[in-house]
């Protein structure tokens, strides 16, 4: 993100919020709980505040998120362009990341909000509401809603929470502040259920998912010094556990908790022959996003991802060899204190 774009205030959102009528939602593709959560979110304050909402998602709603109240407002774009006053992006770190299908379906709407908190965002919005601290979408659109005096129904209430939670590893992540619990709290006062909401978050995966555990596990493969693990999904194993896209989300903290690793990465390859890459990091020195930037990806410091159009093995040569030359500059940079930062230019 360059210096020199600069983030809208809550009340320059408000303004066109309050102008307008018509609003289309999006989110980016194979969509997790803050890009689901925070359409819903805002979806159904606008509308209680009087709006007409549509929330369209590339991939539509995954079956793990369908617990959420109005969760069944989420469709997959029409074929044809829509008519509407505004698009709202939400959580979605670049703007082919909405996908081809929901593009072309707001092809014809001219007003761009785009409301992230991804530190790569290129800011293509009219309006552009990017929070690289905030852990999650939702807390910022939690913050929006606060901060207007915007409705905030049950729907909004629950997705808020699942949002947040699922973007901290369950309020865990260094992102996580007291703002953060302060949400929490203040979403608990207004009668969310903490108990059936977190068990149907986290209690309530189909057996495939932990079959596809074992078949990560028997792949798992750590660098020689430990401070990378490495797993890898491939077609045939996709296809034999009749997997869907969302089965793998969150696995990957399986092999970051590890004692010693530094980065846990995800190789998965795609049914079109492409290859995804999904990174964590436990540390701000061996910054992912960093990584995914060299191989035109993006994310978070900690947490960061690629698609890529090449072959599994050349991507995960590729990826592995990134990384490890950020771990060794940065080991460089422990034994050589004294070095001035310049010199490594
Ligand atoms: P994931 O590993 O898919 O959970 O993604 C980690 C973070 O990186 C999320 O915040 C994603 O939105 C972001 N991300 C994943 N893939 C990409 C990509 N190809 N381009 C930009 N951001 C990405
Ligand atoms: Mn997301
Ligand atoms: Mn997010």
């Amino acid at each position: 993100m360059s210096e020199f774009q600069s983030t809208a205030s809550f009340e320059q959102i408000g303004e066109v919020l309050r102008r307008y009528q018509s609003f289309v939602l999006l989110s980016h593709v194979r969509p997790d709980g803050d890009a689901i959560g925070s359409q819903i979110a805002l979806g159904f304050a606008l509308q209680a505040a009087g709006k007409n909402v549509r929330l369209f998602n590339e991939d539509g709603l995954p079956e793990s998120l369908a617990f959420l109240r109005g969760a069944e407002r989420i469709e997959q774009p029409p074929a044809e362009p829509v008519v509407a006053d505004v698009v709202i992006a939400l959580d979605t770190a670049t703007r082919p990341r909405l996908g081809e299908g929901c593009l072309h379906a707001v092809s014809k709407v001219k007003r761009w909000l785009n409301i992230d908190h991804h530190v790569s965002n290129p800011h293509y919005g009219e309006l552009n509401l990017i929070d690289p601290s905030s852990p999650a979408t939702g807390e910022i659109v939690y913050e929006l809603i606060i901060a207007l005096g915007l409705p905030l129904p049950e729907e909004t209430r629950d997705a808020l929470y699942v949002a947040v939670s699922t973007d901290t590893g369950s309020f865990q992540y260094p992102s996580t502040t007291a703002k953060t619990y302060d949400m929490a709290a203040d979403l608990i006062r207004r009668g969310l259920d903490v108990g059936t909401l977190n068990s149907n978050t986290y209690d309530n995966h189909p057996l495939r998912r932990l079959e596809l555990l074992r078949a990560l596990l028997n792949t798992l493969e750590l660098s020689a010094d430990g401070m990378v693990a490495h797993w890898t999904l491939r077609e045939a194993t996709r296809r034999e556990l009749v997997l869907c896209a969302e089965d793998s989300e969150g696995l990957i903290d399986v092999i970051r908790a590890i004692r010693g690793v530094q980065v846990a990465v995800f190789f998965e390859e795609l049914p079109d022959g492409n290859s995804r890459v999904s990174m964590r990091s436990k540390d701000r020195r061996y910054d992912v996003c960093q990584v995914a930037a060299e191989f035109g990806g993006g994310g978070h410091s900690l947490a960061a991802g690629i698609r890529m159009h090449a072959v599994l093995d050349d991507v995960k040569a590729r990826v592995l060899a990134a990384i490890q030359r950020r771990i060794d500059a940065a080991k460089g940079d422990v034994s050589h204190p004294s070095t001035p930062p310049s010199s490594n230019h």
